[in-house]
């Protein structure tokens, strides 16, 4: 269970209205018994229930189960799409891996209001159930161009790119070679696409790796799946 609170010994965490109905009425747990949770910092721990009042349950951490982990420096940036798209984006992404979100408004964005507090939501829901133990981190949507601006030194982009990027996985293994750090992002782009210009400055950039999804074009969402699954088979994990 993804619970804010600190976890140490003894510590007493308060899970959500939801959380607490979930672990008294689906789950079925009553004071004493035992569950798993995590917070993104401090690592697994085993919690007893410690009391169930009528705002909730009262857990106390008992002990660590597992050291805190975090996964392959991997963003995932993508530009604003329908908010159901965005979502379901968010959702894979914390479930294949990416420890960051970023999303990005370009000429061809029509964006839907992001909630940010319910993609946080959903980014701890779906880290919960891969068991991975560091929550994705989403960003406030930025504009590409002040993004490229203040790009990381050190950090590669594979530019997921409809109109003539090379093979995926030939290019990244290629791209990989020489580097020692392997920071990474992958840039998906909007239902209309990149403008030409936009494509020209992105390909350009010296730390760019323009890939090919395959020979048809992709819906936002299956792009981000099937990128992010590509970048695994030659990066890493
Ligand atoms: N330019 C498009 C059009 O015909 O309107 C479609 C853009 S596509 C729906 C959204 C994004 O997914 C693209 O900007 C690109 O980043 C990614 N994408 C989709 N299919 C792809 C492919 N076959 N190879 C590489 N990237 C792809």
């Amino acid at each position: 269970l993804y619970v804010t609170g600190d976890l140490s010994p003894g510590a007493a965490v308060a899970p959500t209205l939801d959380q607490s109905r979930y672990l008294t009425q689906v789950m079925r747990l009553k004071a004493g018994d035992e569950l798993l949770v995590f917070n993104g910092r401090d690592g697994e721990w085993r919690a007893a229930i410690a009391e169930v009042l009528k705002k909730g349950v009262i857990l106390r951490a008992e002990a660590q189960t597992r050291p805190q982990t975090l996964g392959p420096d991997l963003e995932l940036i993508v530009a604003v799409v329908k908010k159901a798209r965005v979502e379901t984006i968010v959702e894979k992404a914390a479930e294949l891996g990416a420890r960051r979100v970023r999303l990005v408004l370009t000429k061809r964005t029509n964006a839907d209001r992001i909630r940010l507090d319910r993609l946080d939501a959903i980014a701890e829901e779906a880290a919960e159930q891969t068991g991975r133990l560091d929550v994705p981190r989403i960003d406030d949507p930025i504009k590409l161009d002040a993004l490229l601006d203040g790009w990381e030194a050190g950090r590669r982009l594979m530019f997921c790119d409809e109109t003539g990027g090379a093979p995926a996985i030939r290019a990244l293994t290629a791209a990989v070679q020489g580097f020692q750090d392997q920071k990474w992002s992958i840039l998906i782009g909007p239902e209309g696409g990149f403008s030409p210009e936009e494509g020209e400055r992105l390909r350009a950039l010296p730390f760019t790796t323009a890939v090919s999804l395959g020979p048809r074009i992709l819906r936002a969402d299956t792009a981000a799946i099937a990128a992010m699954t590509l970048w695994q088979a030659a990066v890493g994990d």
